[in-house]
């Protein structure tokens, strides 16, 4: 039964319909995953090894002392001295990107890549009656993919 707000009728799904998956830090998450002496420890990609100006993703652990992805690197040093310094590598990025894709379609359609790190799909009749099982599949074959606990990396919702 469709709504009436703000002056345009909004149609509200008996079930979801989709599902959207989005990663946190994962230029971070993939630099962890390539080269295991970052995994558990605040890593910030810069964009050149030397001169760099900010941060253009940080690990969770980065996170956890108050870094932001994209934050001069100043401030985060400041925030976080101890935090490794890494230089991008957005071939990597590209590949573990491409994998993702291919590792979703075997659960359900993709209909938009909004950028390297965020998709959506769409369910099909019998995905949208047990969209729990959806995210249970996404979740299973994602962990590979995550330096740290799946919910801290990756958000997954129908
Ligand atoms: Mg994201």
């Amino acid at each position: 039964m469709p709504t009436f707000q703000n002056g345009i009728y909004m149609r509200k799904p008996d079930f979801p319909e989709r599902f959207y998956l989005d990663f946190d830090g994962f230029f971070a998450s993939c630099e962890q995953l390539a080269h295991p002496h970052l995994r558990g420890k605040p890593v910030g990609i810069v964009p050149m090894e030397k001169g760099s100006s900010c941060v253009i993703a940080v690990s969770r652990e980065a996170k956890l002392r108050g870094v932001k992805n994209v934050m001069p690197l100043h401030e985060a040093q400041r925030l976080c001295p101890e935090m490794i310094l890494w230089p991008q590598n957005p071939d990597l990025y590209r590949r573990a990107h491409n994998e993702l894709l291919s590792e979703v379609m075997m659960v359900a359609p993709i209909d938009a890549v909004k950028s390297i790190d965020e998709i959506t799909g769409r369910l099909d009749s019998s995905q949208m009656r047990a969209p729990e099982a959806v995210t249970a599949s996404l979740s299973a074959l994602l962990i590979p993919y995550c330096s740290t606990k799946l919910s801290a990396a990756c958000s997954i919702s129908c």
